[in-house]
């Protein structure tokens, strides 16, 4: 009786085993290259996800996440360690054409590829309240959380600063601190100011704005305009006022638009898998983040991309009568 009962569990082990390794054969791993978990990077990577996995049943695609943001995700795109990433469309530029050798010490990454763009990315600073910061300019002296190496925001903060005319040590602390760790550490009273370049609503800016007493700050200057009038990968840029406590009203500053991009690496069938499945569910996808809500699908092939489309976006596209 007893061994009966083992034989027939050893069976039921084993036939669960084979259906499992049925299943895993035709799994394909895509891995995504995001950023902190209460960005909205994270968000983008997420949600592509969830549409090609719900797309088809047989579309047996699992995917995996990192977080460090543009610069190390287009990097890691080069590296072979990441199918796609989310990047800003400032470092998508510079990646392509190798005018950023410090971030991209390979220089141009040509093989680079641009699946379409996502949400808009203001350049954004939270001050507490009681830190006497009312301006960009009063960040001068201030502890001022600059972002992770290998964001795009931490980058961008760079190429401000150095318009500006600034130095790390001209800030009583410059950290380093990773966007998901930002709005604590504000809110215990460790840095004074956040510089995050991030979609709207974004959680790290939510939980920074109701954990304790702080606003959005303007960045609205000569130097910014200048910027925003030189470059195409950057506009001026506004944040309603009233979609944070503490920030009743509109505020000004520059920004960048976030891309999904991925290289000549990845297959034509995988990018256009991932392309339909995100297209042929546009009304879920706007609804998945709501920094997704005003998307448009023509604004997304054509705006804030430097490098080429890939091949097999372009084959969704041309489908569809888009290109
Ligand atoms: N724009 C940021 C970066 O590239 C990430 C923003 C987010 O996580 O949503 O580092």
């Amino acid at each position: 009786m007893l061994r009966d009962k083992y034989s027939l569990t050893t069976a039921a082990i084993a036939s669960v085993f084979m259906l499992a390794t049925a299943a895993q054969a035709q799994e394909t791993f895509v891995s995504i290259g995001t950023g902190g978990q209460t960005g909205v990077y994270y968000q983008v990577g997420g949600s592509i996800c969830r549409l090609v996995n719900r797309a088809s049943k047989d579309n047996n695609i699992k995917c995996t996440f990192t977080t460090g943001g543009s610069v190390a995700n287009i990097n890691g795109i080069r590296a072979g360690d990441l199918d796609f990433g989310v990047a800003q469309s400032d470092w998508q530029y510079h990646a392509y054409n190798g005018t950023a050798p410090d971030k991209f010490p390979a220089g141009a990454f040509k093989e680079l590829r641009a699946v379409f763009s996502v949400h808009p990315e203001p350049f954004t600073v939270v001050a507490r309240v009681d830190s006497g910061i009312n301006k960009f300019e009063d960040l001068i002296g201030k502890r001022v959380n600059m972002g992770n190496p290998g964001s795009g925001a931490r980058a961008t903060f760079e190429v401000v600063m150095d318009k500006m005319g600034w130095k790390t040590s001209d800030f009583k602390l410059a950290a380093e601190l990773k966007s998901s760790e930002q709005a604590a550490a504000l809110c215990d009273n460790k840095i004074d100011v956040i510089v995050f370049t991030v979609g709207h609503p974004a959680g790290t800016i939510k939980e920074a704005t109701t954990s304790c007493e702080s606003k959005l700050i303007n960045v609205d200057n000569a130097e910014v305009r200048k910027l925003a009038a030189d470059n195409d990968f950057y506009s001026m840029a506004s944040i309603p006022g009233g979609m944070y406590t503490g920030s009743p009203d509109d505020i000004t500053t520059f920004g960048v638009g976030a891309t999904f991009v991925t290289s000549t690496k990845t297959s034509d069938d995988v990018v256009y898998a991932i392309t339909k499945a995100v297209f042929d569910n546009f009304k879920r996808f706007k609804k998945l983040h709501p920094a997704f809500a005003n998307l448009k699908e023509m604004d997304m092939i054509t705006k804030n991309i430097s490098a080429p489309i890939h091949p097999g976006a372009m084959r969704y596209y041309k489908e569809k009568g888009w290109m």
